[in-house]
């Protein structure tokens, strides 16, 4: 086991096979949250060993997404460090040093058997009682000198782990599941490094590990099965073996493996339907750990501080869609109109140009959009208070706030609200609005939302209306629709002209006025 005064590295460990999901995601929130909690460092390394299925690509896509979460690295791409590099595949030379000090401690010996005759002897094995207990060490006792030959010969071999003669079950303390055994049978003389001298998956991640200075490996499960063979590897090399915590898995609302069929899967797409990296980070580290068993809402500063492997379960996660929302509603209602804007760009940006929160912006929308911006932030930040109580996702913002950015026209008059509320039989729409109109028209009131609210309700008692009979005309003539923003906030933030001209066009199409 670790010494304890030991300075605390973690690490990790994405395969760039893909996205950056939700399991790894809080794989990466664990590690990271550990380090800061213990004052340690935490590494990010990439296990790009696959040639076939690792790409450049998805390296970018899983940094950019650590970027998002706010999940910054101590060592690895771009920073650097001590330990690195910090790919597998340029840690080859390594590999080999580890596979020369097996050689030299009597610990791995080359084999021979080509795949045709392991199958075979795997296929007879099965169809006997008992079955296939590994691989039978047909080379593990072959003479030293005739290995050499071979070798020399140039004869195809990989090399296998020369697992003890007599070791027992493997044991170990996992900070998360507790004290586990794994019975004997696993400990075949498994390959560590093929044909073509590539180390197998785990032997890299030991031999890195153990170069790495890593003292606790904090991983998904799925791993769980891979640890004792990682054990006889280090037991081989004589390195320390690292505390292991495994993390339990996280589950769809359906109790199966969270997958694409649930939803967004992967972190970008988090992004993407408009939910916050602090909410994200708060999420997915309730996902299997707490801070006390009921606080929900807990920021990074804290997590930092409090996270421990001690609160952390082994029981499985339950992913549960309803209560990223309102958390991420919690967030944005606490994140204050500069970080909404910022955050919300994207979202503004397609507002601005009357696009769908997933339509494309085209290059010229994007600009104007940001010179208008740059030209009235105070515009912008004044968006914030319309919304900041009722946003659950970002994404809502194009749907939601359109409206403001139509100037003096009516982009969008909804059909149900004009029936329901324009041409409601008996309702004196038509009146209400030219009343309205005379109200927001007089200059000598006041362009804030207060007056014009007030002047505007007393129409309902001179008109001898219900008050809803006299706002909600408004509001479908403003807004375009029955259900917006609070109305005389958004007509606040609106340009006077504008407003008229939209009560103006709305007056003349329905009711021909
Ligand atoms: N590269 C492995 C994966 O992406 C992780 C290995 C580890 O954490 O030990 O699943």
């Amino acid at each position: 086991m670790t010494d304890e005064n030991k300075k605390v590295r973690v690490r990790f460990a994405p395969s760039p096979t893909g996205r950056l999901h939700v399991g790894g995601a809080r794989t990466a929130i664990y590690n990271w949250a550990f380090a800061r909690a213990m004052g340690g460092d935490f590494i990010l390394r990439i296990e790009d060993t696959d040639p076939e299925r690792s790409t450049e690509e998805n390296v970018q896509v899983i940094l950019n997404a650590m970027k998002w979460l706010g999940l910054d690295w101590d060592e690895g791409p771009e920073v650097g460090g001590g330990a690195g590099p910090y790919f597998q595949t340029q840690r080859m030379d390594t590999y080999a040093e580890a596979l020369e000090r097996l050689r030299k401690r009597g610990s791995v010996y080359p084999c021979f058997c080509t795949k045709e005759e392991l199958d075979a002897k795997r296929a007879k094995a099965e169809a006997e009682e008992g079955g296939y207990a590994g691989y039978d060490r047909t080379c593990r006792d072959l003479d030293p000198a005739e290995a050499v030959a071979r070798i020399e010969a140039g004869e195809p071999h990989v090399w296998r782990l020369r697992v003890p003669e007599g070791r027992g079950a493997i044991e170990f303390d996992d900070a998360v599941y507790g004290h586990v055994s794994f019975p004997a049978e696993v400990m075949d003389d498994m390959i560590v490094v093929r044909t073509d001298g590539s180390p197998t998956y785990n032997f890299a991640v030991v031999c890195d590990d153990a170069n790495m200075g890593v003292t606790h490996v904090i991983r998904g499960d799925d791993h769980l099965s891979n640890t004792p063979r990682q054990i006889l590897i280090y037991e081989a090399l004589g390195f320390d073996v690292p505390t292991f915590a495994h993390l339990s898995m996280i589950l769809g609302p359906d109790g199966k493996k969270l997958s694409k069929r649930h939803g967004a899967a992967s972190v970008e797409e988090f992004f993407e339907r408009g939910y916050l990296p602090d909410a994200m980070v708060n999420f997915l580290a309730l996902l299997g750990w707490s801070l006390d068993g009921e606080t929900t809402l807990i920021d990074r500063e804290t997590l930092c501080r409090e996270f421990s492997l001690e609160r952390v379960t082994k029981k499985d996660a339950v992913f549960d869609e309803t209560k990223l929302d309102w958390m991420n509603g919690q967030y944005i209602k606490d994140m204050g109109a500069n970080a909404w804007v910022q955050a919300s760009t994207p979202w503004l940006f397609r507002a601005h140009a009357g696009v769908a929160a997933d339509g494309e912006l085209t290059c010229e929308a994007r600009d104007a959009a940001a010179a208008d911006l740059s030209a009235r932030p105070d515009f912008y930040l004044g968006l914030y208070p319309l919304v900041a109580e009722r946003l659950v996702r970002l994404d809502e913002i194009p749907a939601k706030l359109a409206f403001m950015f139509w100037g003096p026209e009516v982009r969008e008059l909804d059909e149900k609200s004009v029936a329901k509320v324009l041409k409601k039989e008996g309702a004196r729409a038509d009146e209400a609005l030219a009343a309205c109109r005379t109200v927001l028209a007089d200059e000598d009131r006041a362009w804030k939302a207060a007056p014009l609210e007030e002047a505007c309700r007393a129409l309902s008692e001179k008109l001898d209306m219900k008050l809803k009979l006299v706002l909600q005309p408004l509001r479908v003539a403003v807004c375009g629709n029955m259900v917006s923003p609070p109305l005389f906030e958004s007509i606040e933030l609106l340009e006077r002209a504008d407003v008229l001209a939209r009560i103006d066009h709305v007056t003349k199409e329905v009711f021909g006025g």
